[in-house]
């Protein structure tokens, strides 16, 4: 092997760092709003957003002076201790969700398990389901997280490919039926585990009503609708939450992604006291979860959403958005989906696969990335501006029209 310093950091990353990732051949070195610069000195317009973690653009002045502020001042203490903060970030994200208490955690997947653990706990100690026979209904097409118990109920077998054996008590239903969840749930049916919209599958937009009934059959049923809103959730899709469209609460609601502002890693489980009561001192916890800098972060991520001005910033910009990609239906693309600031473009089979259209996009100065083989994801900074939006646009139409 020859020497990776001396051929730089994507070389380097490639010798040692574990081959998870597919990463575009670009290198960024820094980043403002909704702008990326490379290390050649081109800059990018960052149409990716880190999957939704990065609503806010990068390096929001306000949620870096927060996390500067509080790194200077107090940043991890354990939870063996009060902090200043915790209770604070915790009341007022508690109201934003209109809920009662939270489980902070830092990644997505953290919480999709804290939300497993919390419906298995109330369905032993609240509904009555006998012991270790609990089961959580999820859907077809699911992205959860990476952990184990996560892949083992994901119907994507690169996800699961061997890493088993995995936790039992899941049941898969198709993703938009909610008669399948009628049909999958009996007596041992903790929860059902859904997506507003599957972000990862390609931004699958479910039929209009089925989070309501879903909502409605849970509530009768007496079984827990879990909201995996890590990257639905926080403005992207014109609400506050995805859920918001239907004007259906959740029973538990997880968060992940844009809470951390783009700068650390901040997730959380939200609902009221009579589920997340369930948890007890040593039955649950994480060390870095609720530390002060991830509150200070928070705090102003929660404060930032509160006039709901970013809300309705998406929710017109989307409109654009999908006003200007609907011509490349029939022209290139099958389907354009989505909401809010957030599509899926739906590439035509004989157009090439969706990472050479990312490759495409990528020389003409735009970051887009593929999802699954024909996908392309759209899912900029909610802060982007009008005209770097139509600019976008145009870019993603001509390189499209190219490959037809
Ligand atoms: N849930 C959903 C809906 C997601 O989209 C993701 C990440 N793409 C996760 C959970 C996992 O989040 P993390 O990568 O922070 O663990």
């Amino acid at each position: 092997m020859s020497d990776p310093e001396l051929t730089g950091p994507a070389a380097l990353e490639d010798a040692f760092c574990a081959h998870t990732y597919s990463p575009l051949p670009v290198t960024l070195v820094a980043g403002r709003g909704s702008w990326v610069e490379a290390d050649d000195g081109v800059e990018y317009l960052d149409l990716i957003g880190a999957y939704s973690a990065l609503n806010f653009g990068h390096c929001h002045p306000r949620l870096v002076e927060a996390a500067t502020r509080q790194t200077a001042r107090l940043s991890i203490t354990s939870r063996a201790v009060h902090h200043d903060l915790l209770g604070p970030f915790c009341r007022e994200l508690a109201s934003l969700c209109g809920m009662e208490a939270v489980v902070p955690m830092n990644t997505g997947a953290e919480a999709v398990e804290t939300a497993i653990k919390l419906a298995r706990r109330w369905a032993y100690t609240v509904k009555g389901v006998a012991e270790d026979q609990a089961t959580v209904i999820v859907c077809d097409g699911n992205f959860h997280g990476r952990t184990t118990t996560v892949v083992g109920f994901s119907s994507d077998p690169v996800a699961r490919e061997h890493f088993g054996p995995f936790t039992p008590g899941f049941r898969r239903v198709p993703f938009g039926d909610a008669d399948a969840v009628r049909r999958a749930c009996d007596d041992t049916t903790a929860a059902v585990l859904v997506e507003p919209i599957q972000g990862e599958a390609g931004v699958i937009v479910p039929p209009n009503g089925y989070l309501r009934a879903l909502r409605s059959f849970c509530t009768e049923a007496e079984v827990l609708l879990i909201a995996d809103e890590v990257q639905t959730g926080l403005g992207r899709t014109g609400t506050t939450f995805a859920c918001d469209h239907e004007g259906v609460r959740p029973d538990l609601l997880i968060l992940g992604k844009a809470l951390g502002g783009g700068i650390v890693p901040v997730s959380a489980v939200v609902g009221d006291w009579s589920v997340v009561g369930v948890l007890t001192p040593g039955s649950h916890g994480s060390t870095f979860g609720g530390n002060p800098v991830a509150c200070a972060v928070g705090r102003e991520v929660v404060a930032m959403l509160g006039s709901g001005e970013l809300q309705e910033r998406a929710a017109l910009l989307g409109a654009r958005l999908h006003a200007g990609l609907a011509g490349l239906v029939g022209n290139g693309a099958i389907e354009v989906r989505g909401r809010g600031l957030w599509a899926g473009i739906e590439l035509e089979p004989g157009l090439g696969s969706a990472r050479s259209m990312s490759e495409a996009l990528l020389r003409r100065r735009v970051l887009a990335k593929e999802t699954h083989g024909s996908t392309l994801r759209i899912a900029p900074p909610l802060v982007i501006d009008e005209t770097d939006l139509d600019w976008a646009i145009d870019r993603i139409t001509e390189a499209i029209m190219a490959a037809c």
